[in-house]
């Protein structure tokens, strides 16, 4: 089971919602940040850092000695990573999909492919009372690279692969909560990809209402179902319940301004601890979108 939460636009209080979801959940749960290029999630956690990888990404290096000038490389590449001048070829590694294409067009064989750092990915265990430890994945994307959407495909399929006999990882019934990148290009489209149920995380503003119709509209043209979780619903005006009333979008949600609240989150203080009343409220929305996507399986 898969929820990802996602918004349209940043500051909306994604990353505190999907603390909250993972954090309540009763039974077994992992998060995954997928937000790479600014992970917050792991400042709200308690936990103990298992392990730590370098996630490369392969890039075309080109043997002088054998390139003949003709170009084809270049004319292939529609993210134009390499081109030619005159008799010289040249690449642009942080432009480069690494989609492998230039080295099948290479009539010579003069491209090879090498790995690149991209950024980290981080494993961690996050203990909660009473509860089944919380399996805590990060990716960290590295300064000055701009491909985010492969380390979030790295972050997805880590932890998704069982490992060290940890029954969690691989089990249908564990709740995974995807933390996504916020706006709706492909990073988002990759993180929320293969969901079973998105929350759009929103605030009642124009810009909160503008960005929640993109999002809206991309999530379903994906054809994944969703909600809306209203943050900050006292402050603004009401025209985003009035969308959401007006698009048949369910509200999973309402989070009124607490001051509580904002000087927990200052201190890196999950909500759930600095409005107690909310760990209830969320492990019961959990629980019940858990409960459609096991309903919506059968
Ligand atoms: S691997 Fe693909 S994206 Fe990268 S330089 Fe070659 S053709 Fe361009
Ligand atoms: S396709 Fe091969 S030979 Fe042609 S310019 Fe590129 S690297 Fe050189």
């Amino acid at each position: 089971m898969r929820i990802a939460v996602a918004s349209g636009k940043g500051g909306t209080g994604k990353t505190t919602v999907s603390v909250s979801l993972a954090l309540s959940f009763p039974g077994k749960a992992q998060l995954l940040d997928c937000d790479v290029e600014e992970p917050n999630a792991g400042i709200f956690l308690s936990r103990r850092d298992i392990g730590e990888r370098e996630v490369t990404v392969p890039v075309p290096v080109i043997d002088e000695a054998k390139c003949a000038s003709c170009g084809a490389c270049a004319s292939f590449c529609e993210f134009n990573a390499i081109v030619r001048i005159g008799t010289t070829v040249m690449i642009f590694p942080e432009l480069c999909h690494s989609c492998g294409g230039c080295a099948l067009v290479c009539p010579v064989g003069a491209i090879r492919e090498e790995p690149s750092s991209i950024g980290t990915l981080t494993e961690s265990e996050v203990l909660r009372d009473g509860l089944y430890p919380l399996a805590f994945f990060q990716g960290l994307l590295s300064i000055g690279k701009a491909m985010s959407p492969p380390l979030i495909r790295a972050v997805k399929s880590r932890a998704a692969k069982p490992e060290r006999g940890d029954e969690r990882r691989g089990d249908p019934d564990v709740l995974t909560i995807v933390d996504s990148p916020p706006g709706t290009s492909c990073p988002m489209g990759t993180a929320v990809a293969g969901a079973d149920f998105i929350v759009l995380v929103t605030e009642p503003t124009p810009f909160g209402l503008h960005d929640l119709d993109l999002a809206a509209k991309t999530v379903r043209k994906m054809g994944i179902p969703f909600g809306v979780i209203i943050n900050r619903c006292d402050s603004g005006d009401d025209r985003v319940a009035a969308y959401c009333a007006g698009e048949g979008i369910r509200v999973l949600m309402r989070i009124p301004e607490d001051r509580r609240i904002a000087e927990g989150y200052s201190e890196g203080k999950p909500l759930i601890d600095s409005a107690p009343e909310y760990r209830k409220k969320f492990a019961v929305l959990a629980y019940v979108i858990a409960g459609e996507i096991r309903g919506g399986d059968r």
